[in-house]
């Protein structure tokens, strides 16, 4: 994770970093550090968030044209001050920052301990820059061409800016599975993790691929080579569409609950021309262009991590109930290192937000190299999942600044079923009747999000019954059962509250121990199939005293007389019921956090963009 920042140009570089790094907070708030060029270089870095490091930066020389800048998740050595980035080489010539993880740097730090680098901190990212240093200092070499030889001794993840105190007005900059998006401005260029920091000074990028480094100096510009030092001679300059409002948290506390009440625009913005239900169509580029082989596929398998994975399962009960096709959802991580069976009938579907997540696209590269067709279900525009997919769509959320995902779960979620739908039809596995009234009601999906919204001022009154339990529990049924594993994560994610996810039938192999008249259940109970079978649960667990908390659909009589509190959602159809019961879970998990005072947008230990296995 980490969010790295570069600057070199004609500003003041420092207020650009400070500005970019709270952008990319999001991605990691462990510690934050800058190192600037002015003559000599001059590093200052802070354990907590970037606002530390700007009071302990106050009052100390901040100037220079030229900088880097890093806000930290850690994965080697503890959050403090001495494993902050950027590092300096020993002899203090270079510094780096760096996102990723160098997984071979155990040996590298003996090797070169050996030859009499003293190491300061407990970071892999500290191996590497003195790994540069004594390639550069034998051989004398450019910095660039020290980074290169390096890089091609490293295993590992990797997005890096390094500055040399005697190329003073030169970057170089390498990533490989971890992001890096050069901005071209005008006589200046930036470096960042994502677009974020950079659209609001040029909307000219160039993402870096894969073993490429660039070298930026303000003299010769942007030169790109890979590590096999082959030249890259014109790079795609890309326009971005950012626009700087998405941004901004806009008169809401956090933007988690500002991204909660987006939904209703983001699903329909998802939808946008590619769903008529006038016409009586759905259009999705990259299904129409793999049409043959999509819908003659024998197994579809879905690679995805934490909410995605939800969405995912969301999927699975989709396409198998709309288009029959088989389905298997898989945790990316345990997918790419246990041998699975991938032939090349398979279709690969990725569901990323970030279009970054590092086990996803590790197990997305497996599945192509074995032939699969790869399709990529991304939030991020650009991202390296999208990159690399043969197709694709995006869900057009914009940008997702909490780190609890929520408008991504129900652009995933909204797309999965467009791509049901739409596989549906072309397969001809559901009736032109039932598909027509899908799209009908899908059509008013947006509208409806905006009812359920309303249920907000209940929803915070239930979370000030429950905020104080140590433990919740939440069961659903078919569609409502990854519904149940969502609204489980939100609140472990966010208020730190233990909270399980389960079928609501499997309750009783197991979690029903855990009933007592002090453990809240959050029963997802829209079904319209097996009604009858989740009032018995909340039955069951009434019979043992818990206190049930049910999200029904409008009007429903029986649930409500059993349940102690109960929250309405509209009438839809079932497919489609998901999109609508997981908000008020959502607004649940929000508002214990915020009363148990947690900081809802950038949890403890938690990150948004996951590009470290
Ligand atoms: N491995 C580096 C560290 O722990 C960078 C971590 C990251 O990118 O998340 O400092």
């Amino acid at each position: 994770m980490c969010g790295i920042v570069g600057y070199i140009g004609k500003q003041e570089a420092y207020p650009i970093i400070v500005k970019g790094l709270k952008r990319l907070e999001y991605r990691g708030y462990d510690s934050a550090g800058v190192a600037l060029m002015n003559g000599t270089l001059n590093v200052y870095k802070k354990k907590g968030k970037v606002a530390d490091l700007e009071h302990y930066t106050d009052g100390a020389n901040l100037s220079g044209k030229m900088g880097i800048g890093h806000t930290r998740w850690a994965t080697h050595g503890e959050p403090n001050d001495v494993n902050a980035h950027p590092h300096r080489s020993g002899n203090g010539r270079l510094t780096i920052i760096h996102n990723g993880i160098i997984e071979n740097y155990a040996p590298i730090k003996a090797a070169l301990q050996k030859e009499g680098h003293v190491f300061v901190s407990d970071t892999d990212t500290e191996v590497l820059v003195h790994l540069i240093e004594e390639i550069q200092s034998k051989d004398d070499l450019a910095l660039e061409e020290a980074v290169r030889v390096a890089l091609s001794k490293v295993v590992g993840a990797y997005a890096i800016v390094v500055m040399d105190a005697q190329e003073p007005n030169k970057m170089v900059a390498a990533r490989k599975a971890s992001p890096l998006v050069v901005g071209i401005g005008d006589g200046e260029y930036f470096l960042a993790s994502d677009a974020t920091p950079i659209v609001e000074h040029t909307k000219q990028v160039v993402y870096l691929n894969d073993e490429e480094i660039a070298v930026i100096s303000l003299d010769k510009g942007l030169k790109i080579r890979t590590i096999s030092n082959e030249e890259i001679s014109s790079p795609t300059i890309h326009e971005l569409e950012l626009k700087i409002e998405q941004l901004e948290k806009g008169g809401y506390d956090y933007f988690m609950l500002k991204e909660i009440y987006e939904q209703s625009g983001t699903i329909a913005d998802c939808m946008r021309g590619r769903l008529n239900a006038e016409e009586g169509w759905i259009k999705l580029g990259g299904i129409d262009e793999y049409k043959n082989r999509i819908t003659k596929a024998e197994r579809i398998l879905i690679v995805a991590c934490g909410t995605s994975w939800h969405s995912g399962l969301i999927g699975e009960y989709l396409i198998e109930d709309l288009a029959r096709i088989p389905v298997e959802v898989e945790y990316a991580s345990e997918f790419r290192y246990r041998n699975p069976v991938i032939n090349e009938n398979d279709i690969v579907i990725a569901i990323s937000q970030s279009g970054e997540t590092a086990d996803t696209l590790a197990a997305l590269e497996m599945a192509k190299s074995r032939g699969a067709l790869i399709y990529g279900i991304v939030n991020v525009v650009g991202s390296s999942i999208a990159r690399i997919t043969h197709a694709g769509s995006y869900i057009h959320a914009g940008p997702e600044i909490g780190v609890a995902s929520t408008k991504a779960f129900t652009g995933q979620v909204a797309l999965l079923t467009m791509m049901a739908l739409a596989i549906a039809k072309e397969k001809g596995t559901i009736s032109e009747s039932y598909f027509q009234q899908l799209l009908n009601e899908f059509e008013q999906i947006p509208a409806k999000v905006n009812e359920v919204l309303k249920c907000d001022p209940q929803v915070k009154y239930i979370s000030k019954e429950i905020k104080d339990s140590p433990n919740a529990l939440y069961l659903g049924r078919g569609y409502s059962f990854p519904v149940a594993l969502e609204g489980a994560l939100k609140l472990k994610e966010i208020s730190y509250i233990h909270a399980e996810g389960y079928p609501a039938a499997e309750m009783k192999h197991g979690p029903i121990a855990l009933i007592d008249e002090n453990m809240p259940v959050v029963v997802i109970a829209t079904n319209k199939s097996a009604y009858e079978k989740i009032v018995s649960n909340v039955q069951e667990v009434k019979a043992r005293k818990g206190i049930v908390i049910a999200v029904v659909t409008e009007g429903d009589k029986v649930i409500s007389d059993i349940a102690d509190y109960t929250i309405e959602i509209p009438d839809t159809e079932e497919p489609l019921t998901p999109l609508l019961s997981v908000i008020p879970l959502q607004l649940l998990s929000y508002h214990i956090a915020v009363m148990r005072e947690c900081n809802v947008d950038q949890p403890r230990n938690l990150a948004k963009s996951v590009t470290v296995e």
